[in-house]
C-alpha cells in the first residue's frame, strides 16, 4: 500500500530534478566560503527576499535562533506571538542558548499580533525592565491555519518597530506559500523586515536547509553565530544544489497545493462531526476539530485512517492538521476523501 502522508510538508522527499542536481553539484569548503553552490543559493535567496545577503543554515530553527542571537544579548527581550513556532516549537533555544527573554503576546485568529499589544509590550527605559530588541512575525502563520500576513500589515509592524528602534525578524518558514496565496513576489513580504528565515525543506521539497537573509553586516555576524552553534558545514553544495532548484522551479507550483487544500477541505466539510477552521483554506494547511459529541477523538481518527493508508498526526485531543504538498496529487486527495467518508460517514 502506498502511504498518503498529510502530517506535514517537511516529509517531502527531493524531486528527481533535485537528485540529479545533487549528484552533479559543484562543491567546496563552505566554512572557507568556497562552495560555489552554497554561494549561488545564498545570493539567489537574498535576491528573492529583497535583502542584501543570505546564510544557508541546516534548519529553520537555527535560522531563527541565529537571528535572535545576532540581535540580542543575555537578558534582552523579544516580542513574539504566544502561538509562534519560535515560542512553541524551537525547544526554548533563545532562552537556553541566548539567555533571551521571550515576551509573548496573543496571536490573533489571522496570525497577526495586535499593533496596540506590540506597542504596550515594548519596555520603557527603566532599570527594572529588560531591554526590548526585536519583534518576530511568522508568515504564513502555522498554528493560525497557515494564514498569510499581508504586505500592509508587515509594513505597519516594521514602521512601529522602527519608531522604537527595534528590529523586525520574520519567521518565513512558508513565506513562499504566503506570496503565492497573495499573488505577489515574496520580496514584498520580506523587504520591510530587517531579516527573514525561510525553509527550503518544506513545501519547496529540498531535503535539508533554510536560508537566513538580511543586511550584509547582519549576515556577517550571523555567520559567526552559525559557527558557534555548530552549523558551519563543509561541502554543503550537495544540499544547496537542491535548494537552488527549490527557488528556481518549485515556487509557482505551490498554487496547486493550495487548490488541492481547498478541494480537500470542501470534501471534508460535507462529512459529519468535522468542524473546519475555515472551509476555504488560504494556503496548504487544513485544520479541523472533531465534534465534542463524536465518539472518535483525534487519536482514534488517526488510527482509523492509518488502516486506509493515510498518515496524520493529532494536533490536540480533538484537533487535526492536514498539510498538502508536492507528493499529494489529485488521486491522493480523492483517496483521502474516500477514506474519511468510510471512517466518519457512519460514526
Ligand atoms: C518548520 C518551521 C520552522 C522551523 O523549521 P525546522 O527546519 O523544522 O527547524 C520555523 N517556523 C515555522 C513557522 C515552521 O513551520
Amino acid at each position: 500500500m502506498e502511504w498518503i502522508d498529510l502530517r506535514s510538508d517537511t516529509i517531502t522527499n527531493p524531486t528527481p530534478e533535485m537528485w540529479a542536481a545533487m549528484a552533479n553539484a559543484e562543491v567546496g569548503d563552505d566554512v572557507y566560503g568556497e562552495d560555489p553552490s552554497v554561494n549561488k543559493l545564498e545570493a539567489l535567496a537574498a535576491e528573492r527576499m529583497g535583502q542584501e545577503a543570505g546564510l544557508f543554515v541546516p534548519s529553520g530553527t537555527m535560522g531563527n535562533l541565529a537571528a535572535v542571537l545576532t540581535y540580542c544579548g543575555r537578558g534582552d527581550e523579544i516580542i513574539l506571538g504566544d502561538h509562534s513556532h519560535t515560542f512553541l516549537y524551537e525547544a526554548g533555544g533563545v532562552s537556553a542558548l541566548g539567555g533571551v527573554h521571550p515576551h509573548t503576546i496573543p496571536n490573533q485568529h489571522d496570525g497577526t499580533l495586535d499593533l496596540g499589544d506590540i506597542e504596550t509590550a515594548i519596555r520603557p527605559n527603566n532599570i527594572h525592565f529588560p531591554i526590548t530588541r526585536l519583534v518576530i512575525l511568522e508568515n504564513t502563520h502555522n498554528r493560525s491555519g497557515g494564514v498569510p500576513l499581508s504586505v500592509e500589515y508587515v509594513c505597519q509592524v516594521a514602521e512601529l518597530a522602527n519608531k522604537y528602534d527595534l528590529r523586525l525578524h520574520i519567521d518565513g518558514a512558508r513565506i513562499f506559500n504566503a506570496a503565492v496565496a497573495l499573488g505577489i513576489e515574496a520580496r514584498k513580504l520580506a523587504e520591510p523586515a530587517d531579516s527573514v528565515t525561510f525553509c527550503l525543506s518544506k513545501s519547496l521539497c529540498a531535503p535539508v536547509g533554510s536560508v537566513l537573509c538580511g543586511s550584509r553586516d547582519f549576515i556577517a555576524q550571523a555567520r559567526r553565530i552559525r559557527k558557534q552553534l555548530g552549523g558551519g558545514m563543509r561541502q554543503a553544495g550537495v544540499l544547496a544544489a537542491a535548494g537552488i532548484i527549490a527557488l528556481e522551479n518549485m515556487i509557482d507550483r505551490l498554487a496547486e497545493d493550495h487548490a488541492r487544500a481547498r478541494r480537500l477541505a470542501a470534501g471534508l466539510n460535507e462529512l459529519p462531526n468535522i468542524i473546519l477552521d475555515t472551509p476555504e483554506p488560504l494556503t496548504n494547511m487544513i485544520f479541523f476539530d472533531l465534534n465534542p459529541n463524536a465518539e472518535l477523538d483525534a487519536a482514534g481518527l488517526v488510527a482509523s485512517v492509518a488502516k486506509e493508508g493515510i498518515k496524520l498526526t493529532p494536533s490536540g485531543a480533538r484537533r487535526i492538521r492536514l498539510v498538502l504538498h508536492y507528493w499529494i496529487d489529485d488521486a491522493a486527495v480523492n483517496r483521502t476523501l474516500d477514506a474519511f467518508r468510510r471512517v466518519l460517514g457512519n460514526v
